[in-house]
């Protein structure tokens, strides 16, 4: 609470593909709460980040975020925790939109004109959300032909019941994996690809055309000893074997965008695919990037990724989460700010996708309340944005993607 009674509450996500440079999710350990508690990282919050708190400017974000991590005295947070640090940070942002009486998305644009994003979402979900089920993590649907938020959900509505209504007929449906998306019953990871191929052509829309096949492979979860170990289909895979599946797939499916298609230690193998694929779709960094300025800039000077992902809770602060994405738009690239697996009914991602006219949002599938209160949050910053609102669609992309872009108008 800011003294003029300004509120401002967050709470933080989690994930569970975590990259190994993200900051630090303290939890306590023992036998509470399978040891997931976090007792800790709220006495921390309560005890010596109110204490350096008390008194500071709400609204001078970047000092507050300096004093958070000059109290943490890591790089990491590893001290105060992330979840500590970020929901305190995501806090304060709220309190200062509130002190000032507009919304959060607006207060972020500081004035400035912002479009709103293209949504990335989850029809199939995979890799540490489902079990290890499939090796994929993310099979997910853009339409960047739409004309509106609006229109984009309600077709992907419509891949998502579809999918749904196939895996019923094919007696394969078992319920939804973490982020909402169906549980994946496939004999391979090709398998999948078809079937969000089929799905897509089943809801009445081309794939293509004005559907778009995303995924997030998130391969640094099955990388091992210099191998990619993709259990579903019974291979293990060099980095140019790798590659060459993945390039496959973008020959063969309507692929637009990839996520982590190299482990976060494999740069070699991200520049590969960096080279020959970025002219067709933007290759993301997530666990290779990590939110960090630092890793972006190095990223951009080897050739890697045209594209960051944007979790405020890797990075720990709200500033730092900006410092990134900022980054990424003076190389050219393009930036999705992106919810956890681990999600709660916080929607402050949605504003910042908004605010910082980052293009693309991906919050998960089309289900749970976790997930649909981000995308029922965007959908209301669409209505009051009125007629001036503006939807990103194909704008959203890198700007390496021109080729496709002026071919699919
Ligand atoms: P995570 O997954 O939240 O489990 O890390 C989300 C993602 O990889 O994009
Ligand atoms: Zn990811």
């Amino acid at each position: 609470m800011l003294a003029g009674e300004a509120v401002g509450r967050a709470a933080a996500p989690a994930g569970a593909s975590r990259g190994r440079f993200e900051a630090i999710d303290l939890r306590d350990g023992g036998s509470r709460f399978g040891g997931y508690g976090v007792e800790q990282a709220v006495a921390n919050v309560n005890g010596p980040i109110a204490s350096a708190l008390v008194g500071q400017d709400a609204k001078d974000q970047a000092a507050i975020d300096l004093r958070l991590l000059e109290l943490d005295g890591t790089s990491n947070f590893a001290k105060l925790g992330g979840n500590a640090c970020v929901a305190i940070s995501l806090a304060v942002l709220h309190a200062a939109a509130a002190s000032e009486r507009i919304p959060l998305w607006r207060y972020l644009a500081q004035g400035t004109t912002t479009r709103l994003p293209l949504p990335e979402i989850q029809i199939f979900g995979g890799g540490a959300h489902a079990g290890r089920r499939i090796d994929i993590q993310d099979l997910m649907v853009m339409v960047p032909g739409a004309d509106s938020v609006r229109e984009a959900l309600e077709i992907t509505g419509d891949v998502y019941r579809a999918a749904g209504e196939l895996m019923a007929k094919a007696g394969t449906l078992a319920g939804t994996a973490d982020e909402g998306g169906w549980w994946p019953s496939f004999s391979s990871n090709e398998e999948a690809l078809e079937m969000l191929m089929r799905a897509i052509e089943h809801s009445g829309h081309r794939p293509g055309h004005d559907v778009f096949i995303s995924l997030d492979i998130a391969s640094s979860e099955f990388f091992r000893d210099g191998r990619y170990h993709l259990a579903l289909d019974g291979s293990q895979l060099d980095k140019d074997a790798m590659a060459d599946l993945v390039e496959g797939w973008a020959r063969r499916f309507p692929i637009i965008s990839i996520e982590d298609p190299a482990a976060q230690d494999d740069a070699p193998t991200m520049a590969r695919l960096t080279k020959t694929l970025s002219n067709q779709l933007q290759i993301i960094g997530d666990d290779f990037l990590v939110t960090d300025a630092a890793r972006v800039e190095q990223a951009a000077a080897t050739g890697a990724c045209t594209a960051v992902l944007i979790k405020v809770n890797q990075a720990g602060t709200v500033s730092r989460a900006r410092r990134a994405l900022q980054a990424a738009k003076a190389k050219g690239w393009a930036t999705i700010v992106s919810a956890r697996s681990g999600e709660t009914e916080d929607t402050s991602i949605v504003d910042m996708s908004v605010g910082w006219d980052a293009g693309q949002l991906k919050v998960g599938s089309f289900a749970r309340s976790e997930r649909m209160s981000k995308w029922n949050e965007l959908l209301r910053i669409e209505e009051a944005m009125g007629a001036g609102a503006k939807f990103a669609g194909w704008g959203a992309f890198p700007s390496t993607m021109r080729k496709r872009q002026s071919l699919t108008k």
